[in-house]
């Protein structure tokens, strides 16, 4: 991203002036600041060095397409636990070397955020978000096998 591009994105004006009748902060300044952009362009391409091992965010381990990463975080951080305990009591190599061969890809994922970056349309969306077949893209994107079917309206 450019500097200005960054600066840009930085601009909290448009959103303080459009929440102004429901909050405002005042002329105080921000006792902290935290933000950073969400990792999601894929698994970072070094992810491990000996005897250590990035997981979650810090492993760029968050879905390209919703931006959600709790359950991989969750998933491979409790994994990763696991596999330095036995690294610690000798059982297995250390994990830099064969844990993160696991890591997911997400090659669907990246694939759908590389169409949606490239023939993003407000269109065709608006019109596509009426169909059972878009619901049923959206059920399973953001609710997996396991979710049910999104409320109706
Ligand atoms: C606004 C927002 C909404 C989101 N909504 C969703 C959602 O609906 N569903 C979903 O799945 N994901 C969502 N995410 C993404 C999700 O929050 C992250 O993918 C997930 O929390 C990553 O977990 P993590 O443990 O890798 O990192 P984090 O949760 O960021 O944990 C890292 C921790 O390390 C601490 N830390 C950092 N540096 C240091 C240091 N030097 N020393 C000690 N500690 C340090 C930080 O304070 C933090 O507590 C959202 C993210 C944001 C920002």
């Amino acid at each position: 991203m450019s500097r200005r591009s960054a600066t840009a994105a930085l601009r909290l004006d448009p959103l303080l002036r459009k929440i102004a009748s429901v909050v405002s902060p005042g002329d105080a300044p921000p006792v902290a600041v935290r933000a950073g952009m969400i990792p999601c362009g894929g698994v970072l391409p070094v992810v491990a060095r000996e005897r250590a091992l990035l997981v979650g965010d810090a492993a760029g381990m968050v879905s390209p397409v919703t931006a959600g990463g709790i359950h991989t975080a969750l998933q491979h951080g409790e994994r990763a636990g696991e596999a330095v305990a036995r690294f610690v009591r000798g059982e297995v190599g250390d994990p830099a070397t064969w844990f993160v061969r696991n890591y997911p890809r997400f090659l669907l994922k990246r694939s759908l955020r590389w169409a949606f970056d490239n023939f993003q349309s407000d269109w065709m969306f608006n019109h596509l978000l009426g169909t059972p077949q878009m619901r049923r893209m959206a059920e399973l994107i953001y609710f997996h096998r396991k979710g049910g079917p999104l409320p109706k309206d």
